[in-house]
């Protein structure tokens, strides 16, 4: 389980968060959301990956 956010200040609402991991990431008003409190081990990997693909590393993971 972890916390996952995006700080919205550098989010450039590119998308590439949003098409890796539909499942925790939404574009809302060209900025992306994260649509959970907490996101579930099942879906770390693929959060991490958008995390890690993000061009101005916005997404925050803590687990
Ligand atoms: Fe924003 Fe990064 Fe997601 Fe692009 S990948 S929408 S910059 S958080």
């Amino acid at each position: 389980m972890a916390v996952v956010r995006v700080d919205e200040d550098l989010c450039t609402g590119c998308g590439v968060c949003s098409d890796m991991c539909p499942d925790v990431f939404e574009l809302e008003d060209d900025v992306a959301k994260v649509r959970m409190e907490e996101v579930e081990d099942d879906l770390l990997d693929s959060v991490k990956e958008a995390a890690e693909s993000c061009p101005v590393e916005a997404i925050i993971v803590e687990e």
